[in-house]
């Protein structure tokens, strides 16, 4: 079992890592900004909830993000580990996850902390570009599509994310800073955290991903 909770600030490249990674290491992604946009597009009651927020920028509420965990985890896929991405990114909701894997004889095994620059997550999350089928993800100057607005993989048309206006970007920067960045001591302090340079190629970020996961495994 290998539990493994990607950090990193919005843009740092944690989506575009943990679906490389569900592959390679064969563990299943866990990413709340995807099971929240994908209760909005099924119009769901959480999905209307979570809307709120994150159309600010701002973080749904830790109680509303637990549940919504609670039962994903609960799925026999997530048995032999999971990549978290996106989750925790508070200090209850780290303390709640915990608790979580407690319940099933679990633990959090190895933390990478993908590290950019607060300069670059604006440039990165300003050209991402995302599959609407797949959710695979690109940028216009760093990775991007053979076809203009067209998925490598699929085919299907590539979106902007409704919460990637200039305003919402700064802001969810800024709360990463507030809320989400105290998790890095949480973690250094129990020896979880494994530093990766996330200013390299994405090849080399998912190289070293793959080389402190395995040591922890
Ligand atoms: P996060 O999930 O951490 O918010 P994403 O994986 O969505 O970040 O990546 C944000 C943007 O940065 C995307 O447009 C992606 O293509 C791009 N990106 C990710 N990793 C790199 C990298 N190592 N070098 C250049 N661009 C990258
Ligand atoms: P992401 O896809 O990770 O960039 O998340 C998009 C948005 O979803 C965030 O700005 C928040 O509004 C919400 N969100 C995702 N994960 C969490 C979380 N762990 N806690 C609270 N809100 C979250």
């Amino acid at each position: 079992m290998t539990y493994v909770v990607l950090m990193g600030g919005p843009g740092a490249g944690k989506g575009t890592q943990a679906k490389r990674l569900q592959a390679s290491l064969g563990l299943p992604q866990v990413a709340t900004g995807d099971l929240f946009r994908e209760n909005l597009k099924n119009n769901t009651e959480l999905g209307q909830l979570a809307r709120t927020f994150m159309d600010r920028g701002d973080l749904v509420p830790d109680e509303v993000t637990v549940a919504m965990v609670r039962d994903r985890l609960s799925r026999p896929d997530c048995a032999n580990g999971v990549l978290f991405d996106g989750f925790p990114r508070t200090i209850p909701q780290a303390e709640a996850l915990d608790e979580l894997l407690h319940e099933f004889g679990a633990q959090v095994d190895v933390v990478p902390y993908i590290h950019v620059h607060p300069d670059l997550l604006l440039q990165r999350l300003a050209g991402r570009w995302t599959c609407r089928q797949c959710g695979h993800v690109y940028h216009k100057l760093f990775n991007p599509p053979q076809q203009d607005g067209v998925c490598d993989l699929d085919g299907s048309e590539l979106y902007q994310r409704a919460d990637d206006t200039e305003e919402t970007q700064k802001r969810r920067i800024d709360v990463y800073f507030e809320l989400t960045a105290p998790l890095l001591d949480f973690y250094r302090e129990r020896g979880l955290l494994a530093e990766v340079d996330g200013e390299q190629s994405i090849d080399q970020v998912q190289s070293a991903l793959i080389d402190v996961i395995k040591q922890a495994a």
